[in-house]
């Protein structure tokens, strides 16, 4: 992520409470980048977007596209991380791919192509967090879409809409951009930054311990 769009983030994470509504009144017809903002300290663990996720997209038993994990602080308190395909602006798993199944679109999701996809799990050992695995009932790489069958009908992922405590907001990046004159300080940051995969869920309030 540049300098510029992380300020621009960081300036609108007050802001991006409202932005599930801009967005499904927005995803249609228009060319955009789409981000997701975690907000780990509203995650109380409840696994609705886990759940919601699975039904939406048939994800099979044991797999899981999207998923929580939990830390324990020295204090004993629980924080919980939601995780799922980050949707890298420089995707590790999309060179490593003979066929070209996978894919970035121009608004930003990385994505599978069934047809084009052999099952042969280069893309799955090349990502850095664990977000791919092979469909054990289609033989193919299987991954979190951002329910872009959902974005193209206006609507938006399953695991936001699920989510009752707002903890995840979803929207095209250059509105949250739009947003930055606004408000607020909690760093935002992203997973395993190191790996310069440069992913597009971003984190507020995520421990320390997470990246280190
Ligand atoms: Fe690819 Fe993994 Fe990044 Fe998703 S998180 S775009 S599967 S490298
Ligand atoms: Fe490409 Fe499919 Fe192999 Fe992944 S499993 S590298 S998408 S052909
Ligand atoms: Fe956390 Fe929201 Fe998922 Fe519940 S639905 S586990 S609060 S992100």
């Amino acid at each position: 992520m540049s300098k510029t769009s992380r300020r621009g983030f960081l300036g609108a994470v007050s802001a991006l409470v409202v932005l599930p509504a801009l967005s499904a009144a927005s995803a249609v017809g228009e060319s955009k980048r789409y981000a997701m903002l975690i907000d780990v300290d509203k995650c109380y663990g409840c696994m609705a977007c886990v759940v919601a996720c699975a039904a939406e997209n048939n994800v099979p038993l044991g797999s899981f596209r999207t998923w929580v994990e939990h830390l324990v602080k020295p204090e004993g308190m629980r924080i919980f991380i939601p995780k799922q395909c980050n949707h890298c602006d420089d995707p590790p798993c999309v060179p490593p791919c003979p066929t070209g199944a996978t894919y970035k679109t121009p608004d930003g999701l990385v994505l599978v192509n069934d047809e084009l996809c052999i099952g042969c799990g280069a893309c799955v050992k090349a990502c850095p967090y664990g977000a791919r695995y092979i469909n054990p009932v289609k033989g193919v790489a299987d991954k979190c879409t951002f329910c872009d069958h959902r974005l193209k009908a206006g609507l938006l992922p399953a695991c936001v809409e699920a989510c009752p405590t707002s903890a995840r907001i979803f929207g095209p990046l250059h509105e949250v951009n739009e947003l930055s004159k606004t408000i607020n300080s909690r760093p935002v940051q992203v997973l395993k930054p190191h790996t310069g995969a440069r992913p597009q869920i971003y984190y507020i309030s995520l421990p320390d311990e997470v990246n280190r």
